[in-house]
């Protein structure tokens, strides 16, 4: 198999190469120690941005600035409105420059223009639902403690955040938790993936122009162990938003917990669309095929397994082969493209080896298989492997590439074991027209999301996470801004107080 990139497009992507630089107590700076990096178009093969990359030193500033900006800066103290007001603007302002951002993102990441665009317009409208919340966020009184007593429980801001993202949606996972900590009042230390860099930098100065005050959004660009680490284990961090592999998560729990930070961890999914067969079998293969093949399959919710009843497993396959023909794997700048480039060589290796490997363990490959010929970037094909069984590797870790496993039951009890043979808890698909089956699986799998008859959907309103080590906390949802916050309680107290402790 091959792919076509149009030369005009590889131009496109070298156009430039921009270099960004990062914001620090409200200037734009180089790492103190001079480090530099650099993104090869995963798409193209060239380079199309280079990178001031910091390190330890240039953590320790951007807490530095804010620290500050929480303590004598003006936004902790700001009427909500008036934070809000600053996140609607921004929101604007990410609508204005919406094509600029979803152009980065698809070059840097890889992923087709036209969901760029997509992601980029949630991102604002995410940051508007942000602006609604700040204003809503409160405490509670107790005036049934007695006469003289008035018990008050503040929500306060819980103070520097260190926000961490991963390559695979660099604007929209930002925005998932940039807004709301700000809403909170919270100052942040952003790092975006060191791969996926330029997008959050013109969030940086978005901001900016929106009136965010110095010092309350400070974005150092680096390495995991260079920045990434600094970050969590800096004493003047209170709390640690990341989102990224398990693995990486674990560390970083470990590293917070030696100063008790609080963390919210958004980590990895292996999961499992469930197909019975009184579903609307017509939706469920598009549904299989969105599902695996989205973004590339690198999607924490990636419906990587299909749990199929054995009765309808073989027409199911066919039709989801025939399905799957219709996507258009290619140049990430292309209108048409579906599926775009694999993010690094390396990761492409690691997923064609998950296929080969699951082969060798006795598993057939169905369609797909090999990585696609281009001679500019990397692309995979498409995959499904069938006949896959539990214990295989491919059935309980995270491909993360265009790859489906297919698993088949015969009774719903075998189907829900099989959902729940994964450490991982992210989120599930049911398709059955029978509402007992569908509410008995909705209500028995462990994963923080379970769509009924729809795949990947997601609203701002919704609270999103994983159960078992898929993460810790949720993020949107009416309770993201309080999640940021800390409860303080005062108790008023009127009138004489009587010593009842020593003598009388
Ligand atoms: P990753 O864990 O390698 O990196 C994520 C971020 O952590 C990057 O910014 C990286 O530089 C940083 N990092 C790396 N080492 C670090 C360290 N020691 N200390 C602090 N920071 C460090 O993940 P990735 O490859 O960028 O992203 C893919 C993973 O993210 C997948 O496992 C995917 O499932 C997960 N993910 C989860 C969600 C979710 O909402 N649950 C969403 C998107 C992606």
């Amino acid at each position: 198999m091959t792919l076509h990139i149009d030369p005009a497009s590889i131009a496109e992507a070298r156009n430039g190469p921009t270099r960004y630089q990062m914001l620090i107590g409200g200037e734009w700076v180089d790492g103190a120690i001079g480090l530099e990096g650099e993104r090869v178009s995963p798409g193209h093969g060239v380079v199309v941005s280079r990178y001031a990359f910091g390190s330890e030193q240039d953590v320790e500033r951007a807490v530095v600035a804010a620290r500050r900006a929480f303590h004598r800066g003006p936004w902790p103290k700001m009427k909500a409105s008036e934070r809000a007001a600053v996140l609607l603007r921004t929101a604007d302002l990410i609508e204005a420059n919406l094509e600029r951002i979803a152009r980065l993102d698809a070059i840097e990441s890889g992923k087709p223009i036209r969901q760029a665009r997509g992601e980029i317009a949630g991102a604002a409208d995410i940051w508007r639902y942000a602006a609604s919340l700040a204003r809503t966020l409160h405490g509670e009184s107790y005036a049934n403690l007695g006469d003289t007593m008035l018990g008050v429980v503040l929500r306060e801001p819980i103070g520097v955040v260190s926000i961490i993202t991963p390559w695979n949606f660099p604007f929209l996972i930002v925005a998932q938790k940039l807004p709301f900590a700000l809403a909170a009042g919270c100052t942040a230390v952003v790092k975006p993936s060191e791969m996926t860099s330029a997008s959050t930098v013109v969030l940086g100065e978005l901001l900016i122009e929106a009136g965010i005050p110095e010092g309350v959004v400070n974005i150092v660009l680096g390495t995991g162990p260079e920045v990434g680490a600094h970050m969590v284990a800096h004493p003047s961090v209170d709390m640690v938003s990341f989102t990224g592999s398990t693995r990486v998560g674990k560390a970083t729990v470990e590293a917070a917990a030696k100063t008790l930070k609080k963390v919210s961890m958004e980590l990895g999914g292996k999961n499992a669309q469930i197909v019975f067969p009184d579903a609307d079998l017509e939706a469920a293969v598009d549904a299989a095929v969105f599902g695996a093949f989205f973004n590339a399959g690198e999607c924490c919710n990636a419906g990587s397994r299909l749990v199929i009843h054995q009765d309808i497993a073989k027409d199911f396959l066919a039709a989801f082969a025939e399905r799957a023909k219709r996507v258009k794997v290619g140049d990430p700048l292309d209108e048409a493209t579906d599926v775009g480039a694999i993010i690094t060589p390396a990761h492409l290796a690691k997923i064609a080896n998950s296929v080969s490997d699951a082969a060798i363990d006795g598993a057939s490959i169905l369609i797909g298989g090999e990585a696609i010929a281009t001679g500019a970037g990397q692309y995979m094909a498409p995959t499904v492997v069938a006949g896959v069984k539990p214990e295989m590797t491919i059935a309980r870790e995270e491909v993360f590439g265009p790859v489906l496993s297919v698993l088949e039951f015969a009774r719903e009890d075998e189907a829900i074991r099989l959902v729940e043979m994964t450490d991982y808890g992210l989120s599930a698909g049911v398709w059955s027209r029978n509402i007992d089956t569908a509410m008995h699986v909705a209500r028995s799998v462990r994963t923080g999301t379970v769509w009924v008859n729809t795949f990947m959907d997601g609203y701002p309103e919704l609270p999103f996470g994983g159960m078992k080590q898929s993460g810790i906390g949720r993020e949107l949802g009416k309770n993201a801004v309080e999640d940021y916050s800390e409860a303080k309680t005062i108790q008023f107290h009127r009138g004489p107080r009587t010593a009842w402790w020593v003598g009388n």
